[in-house]
């Protein structure tokens, strides 16, 4: 077999490892609690689950445009205009089969050999995964911890060369929980107008999980840059909808027919009924998106409480999303080792925060989409073992 050499610097995510290896420990016996997997353990809205039923039953079985079906990408315009106070156009909009597929695209567009991608490191696994298979160098935006992991937009600015093509931005951001402030991105915005053929993707996928009366800022609020902003979002995380694989991009309409293009080779179109549910999501009663973040917030309060009590352990507030990036420097271990423990030994799942990028060594990611019973019961095993490991 001879593949070819690209396929060789496709990297992987590896939530989906350590979700593989918790459900083989769990069918062994195991009592494993999974806070490894970035999703809601919420079930999708009732409303929206009728929408795909019916739309299925009222025959919706085929193709659709590869862009979209036009009533769901003007609901996506309006939802634009009603959270990020922009007017676009429908046009604009391509509907994917999930938040991803906006990113492997976007990267795919500007990547090649020569070609220079910045993303932030720690980041979504992909990033940096789909750089390099596009032949492109990923050059890592370097989010710390002291920042807030958040990051200096002159020190981003200063990364820029006249091979660079594409900067990633996420906010809020997984895995950290991090939120970049308006006025980092507004000075951002306004450098960029000096590299006018450097592109934008920004990957607002969490912007609705935003805590403590802290609204999100998208990267449309800049009109400076908005002919060349990719916006990535979808219904994954807002309305419990990983599974149905649908997410939407807002890309600069001398984009659109390239992606057009991408997505009749790709996949042709996304799923009709998860389509028609995407509607119902989006107009429908946004209660249910209130109560989710409500009890994500309650989990984010006693995760950041229980891991800042643990010899070795430290944790900064998270701002948005549902992730807690714990530094566990001070236990001596490494991502890998801690991760492989608490999985192994306390049947907890997390991810190390080398699979993240390598400046995510000596942290943690913990996913509190999980209830407070089970976090609760996580974190009594993480503490015990953390004062094993410090002998205490
Ligand atoms: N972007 C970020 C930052 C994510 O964390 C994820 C999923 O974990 C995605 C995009 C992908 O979302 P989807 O499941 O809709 O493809």
């Amino acid at each position: 077999m001879i593949l070819s050499a690209k396929m060789s610097k496709l990297g992987t995510e590896t939530a989906f490892d350590v979700l593989a290896r918790a459900g083989q420990l769990s069918d062994a016996g195991m009592d494993v609690i999974n806070l490894g997997i970035g999703q809601p353990d919420f079930p999708t809205p009732d409303n929206i689950v009728q929408a795909g039923i019916q739309a299925l039953k009222d025959g919706h079985h085929g193709y659709t445009a590869s862009n979209g079906i036009p009533a769901l990408r003007e609901a996506v315009a309006a939802d634009i205009h009603k959270y990020r106070n922009v007017e676009v156009s429908p046009l604009q909009i391509m509907i994917m089969p999930g938040g991803k597929v906006t990113m492997s695209f976007a990267i795919e567009m500007f990547g090649e050999q020569g070609a220079e991608i910045l993303y932030p490191n720690p980041g979504f696994p992909i990033y940096e995964s789909m750089i390099r298979y596009s032949g492109a160098t990923p050059v890592p935006m370097a989010l710390l911890e002291e920042n807030g992991f958040s990051f200096d937009a002159d020190q981003v600015l200063s990364l820029i060369t006249d091979k660079t093509r594409l900067i990633i931005l996420n906010t809020p951001a997984n895995p950290t929980g991090g939120i970049v402030e308006k006025a980092e991105l507004a000075k951002l915005a306004n450098g960029l107008k000096d590299h006018p053929n450097v592109y934008i993707l920004s990957d607002e996928i969490y912007s609705r999980l935003t805590y403590d009366g802290l609204t999100h800022c998208s990267l449309l609020s800049f009109p400076e840059i908005r002919d060349r902003l990719i916006v990535l979002d979808g219904w994954s995380k807002t309305y419990a909808m990983t599974g149905w694989r649908l997410g939407w991009g807002l890309w600069p309409e001398q984009l659109i027919p390239h992606v057009n293009r991408l997505c009749v080779n790709y996949h042709s179109c996304v799923n009709a009924s998860a389509q028609y549910a995407g509607i119902a999501a989006l107009t429908g009663d946004q209660s249910p998106v209130d109560e989710m973040l409500q009890a994500f917030n309650e989990r984010r309060l006693l995760i950041h409480d229980r891991l800042n009590q643990m010899p070795g352990v430290s944790c900064i507030l998270p701002k948005g999303a549902f992730y807690a990036f714990a530094n566990i420097k001070g236990t001596g271990q490494t991502s890998k080792q801690m991760q492989d423990l608490l999985l192994e030994k306390e049947g907890v799942a997390t991810i190390a925060g080398t699979s993240f990028g390598a400046d995510g060594e000596g942290y943690i990611r913990f996913s509190y989409a999980n209830s407070l019973d089970n976090i609760n019961r996580a974190m009594d095993r993480t503490d015990a073992l953390t004062r094993n490991l410090m002998g205490q």
